[in-house]
Formats: C-alpha cells, sequence, structure tokens
C-alpha cells in the first residue's frame, strides 16, 4: 500500500489600512469590493479565503499550500490593496494607500507597509484556529494576553491541566527596533520572556511553538516608522492562534482579552488607550478611537473554512466593553499629561511634536549653578 503524504495547510492573513471613510474609521464598501473582486479572480492558487476588517484594517485570510513567505500569496493581497487604494483615491477616502510604503512589489510583503501572520501545519481531523485583528495599537498589545495565554496559569488552567501547555511553550520575540529575534522557551526562560514582554514598543511576540515544535501563534510584528522613517498610522497588528486539544482552548485564547489593558495607539498613535474587544467587522469609535481588537473564530478541514463565528460578539463582552470605556475616559480625562500620552522616543515620530521640543530646546539656557561650577572646574585645570 503507498502511504500518501500528508499535504501541509498555510494560513496566510495579510492586513492593511489603504483608506477610510471621513478619517481612520472602517473602509468603504467599494474598497472591500475591489479587494473581493481580486482575490475572487486568483483562480486555484488559494484553497479559501475570508475578507473583513477591523477599524480601518482590511484582512485578507487565504488557505492554500504554497508554504509561508511564497511569493504568489503575498502578490495577490498585494495587487488586491493596490486596487483598493486605487479605489480609495477615486473616493476620496483618508489615507488612500497608507499601508503601502513601496512603490512596486519585491517579493514579499514583509516590510512593505502591511501586516502578515501564517502558519504552516500538517491540518488535525477537526482544525480550529482564532484569528485576532486590532486597529489603533502596535504589535506589542499582544504582550500582555500572550502573557496570561501561556505563561500565567492564573489566566489559563490549561497551564497546569494540559499536559503540551505545562511542559511550557516556545516563544521567538522580536526586537523591532534592532531587528533581531531571540528564541525563549518556558519554563527555565521566564524571566528573561517577562523583562522583553514588559516592554512591548521593543519586543514583540513573533510565533509561539509547542516544545516538540508544533506552531501555535504567529503575528505580525512590522513597525511601520521603522520602515517609512516618521509616523505614517499605527503598525495594527493581526495574530493567528491554533486552539483546542494540545493547544489552548478557544475560550482560554478569548479569555485573554477579557481585562482591557493600556497599550500604546489612539488618536494619532500618541497615547496609551485600553484595549477594547469589538465585534468583527467593527469601525473604530470616534470617542478618541479607542484601541480595539476582534476574534475570528473558525473551523478548518482539507483547507477548507467554516466561520468565522465572532468571538466577541457574545452578551458577556459588551460589560468588558463597558469596562475599556471607563478606563478609556479615566485615561483620557488627564489630557496630554504622562502616561496618557506616550513616551518622549515614541513621540518622536511625530513631526509636530519634534517641532515642539525644537522650539523648547532653543529657549533653554544653562543654571546659573552649573555656570559656576564650568567656572569652578576651569580655574581647577588651569590653576595660576
Ligand atoms: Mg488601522
Amino acid at each position: 500500500m503507498l502511504l500518501t503524504e500528508l499535504v501541509k495547510i498555510t494560513v496566510s492573513v495579510i492586513k492593511a489600512d489603504v483608506g477610510g471613510v471621513g478619517g481612520h474609521t472602517l473602509p468603504s464598501d467599494g474598497l472591500l469590493d475591489a479587494v473581493k473582486k481580486t482575490i475572487k479572480n486568483a483562480g486555484d492558487l488559494l484553497i479559501d479565503h475570508y475578507i473583513g476588517f477591523c477599524g480601518d484594517d482590511i484582512h485578507i485570510l487565504m488557505t492554500h499550500t504554497k508554504g509561508k513567505d511564497s511569493k504568489e500569496i503575498h502578490q495577490l493581497a498585494w495587487t488586491a490593496f493596490e486596487e483598493a487604494t486605487r479605489v480609495a483615491k477615486e473616493e476620496g477616502l483618508y489615507g488612500a494607500g497608507q499601508d503601502l510604503l513601496k512603490d512596486s512589489f519585491s517579493g514579499n510583503v514583509k516590510g512593505m507597509g502591511p501586516g502578515v501572520a501564517e502558519l504552516e501545519f500538517e491540518e488535525r481531523l477537526n482544525e480550529a484556529f482564532t484569528v485576532f485583528a486590532a486597529d489603533k495599537t502596535e504589535p506589542g498589545a499582544f504582550n500582555y494576553p500572550f502573557y496570561r495565554l501561556f505563561v500565567d496559569s492564573l489566566s489559563n488552567t490549561g497551564l497546569i491541566v494540559n499536559q503540551s501547555l505545562a511542559e511550557g511553550v516556545v516563544f521567538n520575540i522580536m526586537d523591532v527596533e534592532e531587528g533581531k529575534i531571540a528564541e525563549l522557551s518556558l519554563w527555565e526562560d521566564k524571566p528573561t520572556i517577562e523583562a522583553a514582554l514588559m516592554y512591548p514598543g521593543r519586543y514583540v511576540v513573533s510565533t509561539v511553538n509547542t516544545k516538540d515544535g508544533e506552531p501555535i501563534v504567529s503575528a505580525s510584528t512590522d513597525r511601520l516608522h521603522n520602515i517609512a522613517g516618521t509616523y505614517v498610522g499605527k503598525d495594527d497588528p493581526i495574530c493567528i492562534v491554533r486552539t483546542q486539544k494540545k493547544f489552548p482552548a478557544t475560550e482560554e485564547a478569548g479569555s485573554v482579552f477579557n481585562n482591557p489593558h493600556y497599550v500604546a495607539g489612539n488618536t494619532r498613535g500618541s497615547h496609551h488607550m485600553p484595549l477594547m474587544p469589538v465585534k468583527i467587522n467593527s469601525a473604530a469609535t470616534i470617542d478618541f478611537c479607542i484601541p480595539m481588537v476582534s476574534a475570528l473564530v473558525f473551523s478548518m478541514h482539507n483547507g477548507k473554512l467554516v466561520g468565522p463565528f465572532d468571538g466577541f460578539s457574545t452578551a458577556d463582552w459588551d460589560y468588558i466593553r463597558n469596562i475599556a470605556t471607563q478606563k478609556a475616559l479615566a485615561m483620557r480625562s488627564q489630557g496630554f499629561i504622562h502616561p496618557a500620552t506616550l513616551v518622549p522616543s515614541e513621540l518622536e515620530y511625530a513631526e509636530g511634536y519634534k517641532a515642539r521640543m525644537k522650539k523648547l530646546q532653543s529657549k533653554m539656557k544653562p543654571l546659573e549653578d552649573n555656570k559656576l561650577s564650568a567656572q569652578r572646574k576651569e580655574s581647577y585645570d588651569d590653576p595660576d
């Protein structure tokens, strides 16, 4: 009898903000239609796909057998976002094409503006995964929920009672400033992982695998200002989390978003605000555009998708949204004073802030005490 090789399925999710209605709110119908039309015309390149949005970010979820970093798959998504940009310009949408930072496609959308998360694996008989799509924030927004999911057994009992998770997982954590990556393993590297996750503006989770190498998580990690050199919108992240059996339960993956934690983002990408769980295909609120995350829960068999079930749509999440709103209003009640706004090194990417600080520096004069000590030092250095 011939042994048939199991075909690996790749789940690719590629997202970009290429324009919003009246500001950074949501994509127009015309823009979504342009993406859908391009993906539909892909022929047999894809097994299945799903297109949706979170705030002003459109995500294209694709299943296929081309593997990660496939030029054809990335090209398809790039073309779809280019087509959408054309429509966004025709419609006069705000920020038309804002995440397409390069003029021409060069083989991989990584480093070109769109965010990418991809997992390649041998499909289980009842494959389950959830895509978490966020807007008005940055890749480090997932540090806290991933910590709760894979490290904190007070948040996830599965870390005690699931044998695979109890053995610990392997984190790949990226330094997005230096462009480096570290492999850190639980439980031996726990404090080092904690030290990294403490600073979400710089260290972000790229992937999580089981100890025996099964992929669980892939998350987008691009920081747009590193590509563009200036502020061009936040690097709204997206991730795929495989669930059930030796992975976290779907409800464990969802519940780590039930304590809306403060993240960087919000209006002008300049504030700390809570991450609010929202329903799929929600617009960004114009109440300070509170950072948001949606949960798309899928089943998959032979690469064919069933879903998404809207993970944050049930009644209990309305209560969590109330908590997020209260925390948002509490933080914004102190205006621009830290920690409501980001630290200066993050604000430096805003041209207006840089201009203000330049003016401030031009008005700075040395203190009298400093002048005296400088004179004293001179007299020591140059004795008569
Ligand atoms: Mg966005």
